[in-house]
């Protein structure tokens, strides 16, 4: 009998390529919707893969217990995906409580529901290098000591704790992957890496003229989001539940992800680049390293596809787009 997976966030980058996975391993993949004012759900990363009639959709919300525990009655599922989260940094300065509520106390409401609905799921939650954020070794692993920098990395450290003490409490099988940033043609035009190949992209087809960015020194470990996915279906797959870092091992500054981008469609980004500071935050995190040794012994898990072949595919994707709008 096929296997039944629910993943929360099913709108959102990861959820679109974690179904895609799934149900090319067979899976009945049931993904988590919230209602907003407009009626149709918003699927367009689904439709992308060309995924979204084969994933079938359940109302709740990651603030609404009750509303969990009726889609985990309902769904029954052997695996449980918590992708769901307020998930921008920036936006958590602006939005402290909702992050809070969804990111924090979100991991809480569903591993309770799991714990009463489907005791014997196994739970994967999706951390994050966030919560490395000032950090305390050069290279972070599972190991290193965590310093949240954000309203965002203290809720994902909520939950990153949460799902290790029901862990140890309940003896459920639930693993925290803490991810370092991953990308795609699917990542959310807030987040830096599709600001700047989309706005690449626009201006190779006229129809922007300026990039205006925040701090260029920041660093980042960027992978993409397709190799990722991997990692948390090969966690849920383990005998026994663990945390695992998932990261390229390489770093990157800002200015170097914009050079790569700006490359790909031949153009000089100090023509069109400026700081703006509406776009600095209060506190920054200024440098993130993966160490994913463990992942790499123990899950077997190597990232395939590389810093430029990843920026170059996202800018391939934002000039596809585009010119379907010209
Ligand atoms: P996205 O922002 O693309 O997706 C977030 C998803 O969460 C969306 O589907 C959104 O739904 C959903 N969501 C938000 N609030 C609620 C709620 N109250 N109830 C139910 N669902 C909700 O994130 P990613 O796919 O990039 O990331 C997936 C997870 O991994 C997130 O938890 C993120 O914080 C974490 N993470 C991501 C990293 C990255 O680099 N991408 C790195 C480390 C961790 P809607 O469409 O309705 O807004
Ligand atoms: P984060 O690591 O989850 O915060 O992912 P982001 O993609 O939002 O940001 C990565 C880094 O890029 C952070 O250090 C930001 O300060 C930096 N950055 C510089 N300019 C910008 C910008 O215009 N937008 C965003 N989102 N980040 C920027």
């Amino acid at each position: 009998m096929a296997r039944t997976a629910l993943v929360t966030g099913v709108t959102g980058q990861d959820g679109a390529y974690l179904s895609q996975l799934l149900l090319e391993k067979g899976y009945e993949v049931y993904g988590l919707v919230r209602r907003s004012s407009h009626s149709e759900v918003d699927d367009h990363r689904l439709r992308w893969l060309g995924i979204h009639d084969d994933v079938r959709i359940v109302d709740g919300n990651l603030t609404d217990l009750s509303s969990l525990i009726r889609v985990l009655r309902e769904v029954k599922p052997d695996e449980i995906y918590n992708l769901g989260a307020q998930s921008f940094v920036k936006a958590s300065w602006d939005q402290p409580i909702v992050t809070a509520s969804v990111t924090a106390n979100g991991v809480l409401n569903i591993l309770e529901a799991a714990r009463f609905e489907a005791p014997s799921a196994r739970f994967y939650q999706a951390s994050s290098s966030e919560m490395y954020g000032l950090i305390q070794e050069p290279m972070q692993s599972e190991t290193t000591p965590f310093y949240p920098r954000s309203p965002y990395a203290v809720a994902k450290l909520y939950g990153h704790w949460i799902t290790v003490n029901y862990r140890e409490s309940f003896n459920m099988h639930a693993s925290s992957g803490i991810l370092f940033n991953h990308e795609s043609p699917l990542r959310g035009l807030e987040f830096v890496t599709r600001k700047v190949t989309r706005t690449a992209a626009a201006i190779k087809l006229g129809l922007a003229s300026k990039l205006e960015m925040g701090n260029l020194d920041a660093k980042r470990d960027w992978g993409h989001a397709k190799d990722y996915v991997r990692a948390m279906w090969l966690m849920l797959q383990q005998d026994k539940p663990d945390d695992y870092v998932v990261a390229t091992g390489e770093t990157h500054t800002v200015r170097h992800m914009i050079d790569v981008a700006f490359k790909r469609v031949d153009l000089n980004p100090d023509d069109y680049l400026s700081i703006n500071p509406k776009f600095l935050r209060p506190a920054e995190v200024d440098v993130l390293l993966g160490d994913a040794t463990k992942a790499r012994n123990q899950l077997g898990w190597t990232p395939e596809i590389s810093f430029e072949a990843l920026i170059s595919e996202m800018v391939e994707a934002d000039l596809v787009r585009l010119r379907r709008t010209i």
